[in-house]
């Protein structure tokens, strides 16, 4: 995985880039939240479960049916009474989408397993054929040589992208309200 950290901060940015509507703050802290839940399951070590199994490390959370299903339930019951100036559906997608950017960064790591992406119909792993980000080794000091290395690859090849998308969304909706 890039770090927990980075998964945040990619949702984060990416979804202030692509949000308009005046949103309550409950919309960022999901947003972090499920950008980092899929990693939920390194506590699958501890009851047992190999890294290679489905309940393992990148296993059944990392896959596209679990982020639907966190999208779901966000999108139907996090927001009751406040539709955070979205609609259902958006919400749906927006937080599936959230979730499902955690196995998308960690195929693009370069160690590890792959990711479950299709589980639970296959227990195939896959990586993105780029693999720029350096893999963070499971409870990885940060303060260590090897920690600064993955925070430089991680600013890089995560934070930066996000930053500029979200600098480029912001520029771009300053000046349409300019030119109005
Ligand atoms: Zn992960």
């Amino acid at each position: 995985m890039p770090s927990i950290f980075s998964h945040a901060i990619f949702a984060t940015f990416v979804g202030g880039a692509l949000t308009r509507a005046k949103v309550p703050v409950r919309f960022w802290v999901l947003t972090a939240c499920c950008a980092m839940l899929p990693d939920a399951d390194v506590a699958g070590f501890a009851f047992g479960f190999s890294y290679g199994s489905l309940f393992g490390h990148r296993g059944i959370t990392h896959s596209i049916a679990f982020a639907l299903i966190v999208g779901v339930a966000i999108g139907v019951f996090a927001f009751r009474g406040s539709r955070a100036g979205l609609g259902t559906t958006a919400l749906i997608t927006y937080f599936t989408l959230v979730t499902l950017s955690h196995p998308l960064l960690d195929m693009m790591t370069d160690g590890g397993l792959g990711v479950a992406l299709f589980a639970p119909f296959s227990d195939r792993r896959y990586f993105l054929p780029w693999r720029p980000i350096e893999v963070s080794p499971i409870g990885i000091r940060f303060f260590s040589q090897r920690g600064l290395e993955v925070l430089e690859s991680e600013m890089i090849w995560v934070w930066l992208p996000a930053l500029v998308l979200l600098l480029a969304a912001w520029l771009y909706r300053k000046g349409s309200a300019w030119l109005r």
